[in-house]
């Protein structure tokens, strides 16, 4: 039977057909998923509702994560549609464009690092508690997105590395704080991918070479590594993972120097 069958998903995150939130979709769909979605503005609400379509879901909510009002709104909405939400997809982050290249010091404000971390950070909090009635009953599983920023200093990263920092501890408190429920909470580590959030930090292109020639797999990762991944952690075959980080980068992470061959 296929991983995800019989299971309904929330996916917060999706912005185009290169978002990692597209690949997850994608994948949790292959695997017999019923899915929903929201879109962060009416200007991407016209493409995330297409996407949704040809991923057999036509539902889309509206969801700005800054506003308490709209994620209250959002599990109304939702819970006049299901009765309950077996997963939950977190793929959203966000600084400010300046904050992310050049100097850490120089380039970092205190207005840049509320944003970076309410966004990034807050915001899986604030999800997972506008989710629980919804799945407290039942139990269920929470991915979020990181990336190697949050445990070592990566060049232009700068603020956003604190910020998903954060969000790893996040993942860890709420996965020590709800396992008793049955909720799971764990996050992907995935290595650069290009997309459009990646086109905001200074420098991503040379990174992306980098990595790939710098990495086990001597190459760069996919949306649908990461999407693969992120479904078996929300499937019922990780039924004993928990408050965990998988690193999904071709092994990048794991070592401290690749020769050139
Ligand atoms: P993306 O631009 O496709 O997705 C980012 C999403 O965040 C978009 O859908 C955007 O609408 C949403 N978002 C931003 N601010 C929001 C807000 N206030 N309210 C609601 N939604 C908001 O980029 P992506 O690379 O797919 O990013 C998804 C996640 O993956 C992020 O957490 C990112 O940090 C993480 N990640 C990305 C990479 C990479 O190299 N692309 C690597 C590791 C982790």
């Amino acid at each position: 039977m296929a991983m995800m069958q019989g299971k309904r998903a929330l996916v917060v995150g999706l912005a185009s057909e290169r978002s990692i939130a597209f690949g997850i979709a994608r994948a949790l769909r292959e695997q017999g998923a019923e899915l929903a979605f929201t879109y962060q503005n009416e200007k991407l609400e016209p493409r995330v509702r297409k996407m949704a379509q040809s991923l057999g879901s036509s539902l889309c909510f509206p969801l700005d994560v800054a506003e308490d009002d709209q994620i209250e709104q959002l599990f109304a909405d939702l819970g006049s549609h299901w009765d309950r939400l077996d997963s939950l997809v977190h793929s959203v982050a966000f600084a400010p464009r300046e904050e992310l290249q050049g100097s850490f010091a120089e380039q970092t404000t205190r207005e840049g690092f509320r944003i970076a971390h309410d966004i990034s950070s807050y915001s899986l909090t604030a999800l997972v508690k506008g989710a629980l009635p919804l799945m407290a009953e039942h139990g269920g599983s929470v991915v979020t997105m990181s990336y190697l920023g949050a445990v070592r200093a990566v060049p232009s990263y700068n603020v956003m590395g604190l910020a998903k920092a954060s969000l790893e501890a996040n993942v860890r408190f709420l996965a020590a704080d709800l396992g008793a429920r049955g909720i799971r909470v764990n996050g992907v580590s995935a290595g650069p991918i290009k997309t459009l959030a990646a086109a905001g930090i200074g420098g991503f292109r040379k990174m992306l070479t980098h990595v790939a020639s710098h990495t086990p797999l001597r190459r760069n990762v996919t949306i649908e590594d990461v999407g693969n991944a992120a479904t078996f952690l929300l499937s019922d075959m990780a039924a004993g993972i928990t408050g965990e980080i998988l690193y999904v980068d071709g092994g990048y992470s794991t070592v401290a120097m690749m020769m050139d061959e």
